[in-house]
């Protein structure tokens, strides 16, 4: 049963949680922190299917309810493609691949070795968020066997059923981090290059962009060039695995513009503030949120828009410090 499901262009399906964008292109929630905060898209072209981006662990039944629902097999799953390899995007990868017969994995080549071996991935959250809550957040974190793993630098293809998809290398966000141009419709899967856009905040149909700068390889002049080298390919739309499809294109391409160009100040204003650092980065990136909530009219009260934003606040200000801690140590 097809119900449409709201301003966006997007049609909810059966099972919940699996939006249909036309094209063969659809996402999956992987109802990561909550609903609508992290998707995972699927391609499918001729009875073959990719599955761009993974979630956690945790997000496995839903990618395998929601291809059974499209009416595809394990065997018929020719590519798990990953983004790149933060754990929200990467950490099932491991899970699905076994679950895959026939699939290979691509990966940015940064990314491979932590895909093969995955401790320093999970040993890096386990820094971040202790033991226990790594555990339970992302599920067991498998490896993909070596012979299995496809690196996709600047330049790579790959065909799905004869239909091209182009890698573009787009640091920025991380090093790691490639993005998809689907020869069809010319629409990018841009991982988290293109930020992040909650639907639950759209205002009359109006979507906006707010760039993700979670630790540890926020390069804002990078950044910049990777948006605009999507935009000079003048895609209709992209997908964003924050959530979803994102049109307008250029019209939010100016906004992350100009929040990435304020990330970057506010990090130069507090570069130099000692122990009070973060806790005034997190005060910074917080008035930004609140910046871009007037600027668009969200409705949603202060606080629960505020609430929608707790994670990336805090990712985001980490992100500046490892900016600023790095500096003139990047490759
Ligand atoms: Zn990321």
């Amino acid at each position: 049963m097809f119900i449409e499901g709201g301003f966006y262009n997007a049609r909810v399906i059966s099972p919940s949680g699996v939006y249909d964008y036309g094209h063969g292109i659809s996402a999956v929630d992987s109802v990561y922190d909550r609903r609508e905060q992290t998707a995972i898209h699927l391609l499918v072209e001729d009875g073959r299917a990719a599955v761009i981006d993974t979630g956690t662990s945790n997000a496995v039944p839903h990618v395998l309810a929601a291809l059974e629902a499209k009416g595809i097999a394990p065997a018929q799953v020719d590519y798990v493609i990953l983004t790149h390899v933060h754990l929200d995007h990467a950490g099932g990868a491991g899970q699905l691949m076994a679950r895959f017969p026939n699939a290979r994995l691509t990966v940015h080549p940064r990314g491979a070795r932590h895909i093969i071996d995955p401790s320093r991935l999970r040993a890096a959250t386990i820094a971040i968020y202790g033991e226990a809550e790594t555990r339970r957040v992302y599920g067991e974190i498998l490896p993909v066997p070596r012979e299995r793993v496809v690196e996709t630098p600047e330049g790579a293809t790959l065909r799905l059923a004869g239909r091209e998809l182009l890698f573009l290398d787009a640091p920025g966000h991380a090093r790691h981090h490639v993005v998809v141009r689907d020869s069809i419709t010319g629409h990018f899967f841009a991982g988290d290059t293109f930020g992040i856009s909650y639907r639950e905040l759209d205002q009359d149909g109006r979507q906006y962009a707010f760039p993700t700068t979670s630790p540890s390889q926020f390069d804002p002049p990078r950044l910049h060039q990777s948006i605009d080298r999507m935009i000079g390919f003048g895609p209709e739309a992209l997908y964003v695995a924050h959530f979803g499809r994102l049109t307008n294109l250029t019209v939010l391409a100016a906004d992350l513009h100009r929040i990435i160009d304020a990330h970057a100040a506010l990090g130069e204003r507090h570069r130099r503030a000692g122990a009070e650092r973060k806790r005034l980065l997190m005060e910074g990136v917080r008035s930004l949120v609140l910046d871009e909530s007037a600027r668009h009219g969200w409705r949603l009260p202060r606080e629960k828009t505020l609430e929608i934003f707790a994670l990336d606040i805090e990712l985001n200000a980490q992100g500046i410090e490892s900016w600023l801690d790095s500096e003139g140590k990047q490759e």
